[in-house]
């Protein structure tokens, strides 16, 4: 099988799990004919539906189907031992089997409620359920299981599904989707909290105060040059007049104070001298 094909197949499934809740792994009813045909063509039936299917696949056979290949003594022996490893899917004709095509019409019924995929070689079956939408059909046509494309009444379907869709409130689309698909959850709307901050003007940044200048106050004005206080200037002139005393010999003082104020007067000398040079 061409990979294109598979791609085909692998997007239509898509699309009846989209309208029609169909999920894996896929439920295949097969007939009598499609044993029979796949039997005839020697094909490995379960390497087949996976190349088809590209999933997990389980296989059933109705009653009056197995019941249809006993009653048929020719060429169905290899399609018995294929029906053999099915499933068996009960009917209500156990004890009256009828027509395998029939059987298969009524099991899946007017809405194909258990979604199924029909497998069979009966044009006339396959004929009448493409009037009931939403069930995938295959058979077998050379050394292959290939795939019904979408019926008109699929089709249909789906677009009046979609148009409903397009005219509903969210909330009446989510009922139309629960009603569908018991799992159908919608996606939440995320709440918009606060004005978008896209379109919030940037706030000005506030730019740092000039330096200060010297004496100038808090409020612009300048700090007047402070006097003095008057204590002070007494204290200073006295420092003065101790300052031009301090160099006059005391009579009184003994020799170790005499030294200690020539020292003094020295010091001061030379620090004069290195403020000069
Ligand atoms: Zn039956």
């Amino acid at each position: 099988m061409r990979t294109k094909t598979q791609r085909a197949y692998k997007r239509l499934l898509h699309e009846y799990s989209l309208g029609f809740g169909l999920r894996t792994p896929y439920q295949i009813l097969v007939d009598a004919e499609f044993c029979k045909e796949a039997a005839k063509q020697k094909l490995d039936i379960n390497v087949e539906f996976e190349k088809t299917f590209q999933d997990p696949t389980r296989h059933f056979i109705t009653e009056c189907s197995i019941q249809e290949l006993r009653r048929q003594s020719q060429g169905s022996f290899e399609a018995q031992q294929m029906a053999k490893q099915f499933e068996r899917r009960r009917c209500p004709h156990t004890h009256a089997p009828i027509a395998g095509a029939e059987c298969i019409s009524q099991v899946v019924g007017p809405s194909n409620e258990y979604n199924y995929i029909v497998a069979s070689q009966d044009d006339t079956l396959r004929e009448k359920l493409r009037a009931i939408s939403g069930i995938p059909m295959v058979y077998v046509k050379a050394h292959m299981v290939v795939m019904e494309q979408m019926s008109t009444a699929t089709k249909k379907f789906l677009e009046k599904k979609e148009a409903e869709k397009k005219g509903l409130s969210t909330k009446e689309k989510y009922q139309v989707d629960k009603m569908l698909h018991q799992d159908y959850v919608p996606k939440k709307k995320r709440k918009i909290k606060g004005p978008n901050p896209l379109s919030v003007k940037k706030k000005k940044k506030i730019a740092p105060p000039p330096p200060k200048k010297k004496n100038q106050l808090s409020d612009g004005a300048i700090e007047k040059k402070r006097k003095r206080p008057v204590e002070n200037q007494e204290e200073s002139q006295k420092k003065e007049e101790s300052e031009k005393t301090e160099n006059i010999p005391n009579p009184n003082e003994n020799g170790e104070q005499k030294k200690k104020r020539r020292r003094r007067k020295k010091t001061k000398h030379d620090k004069e001298d290195a403020n000069e040079t």
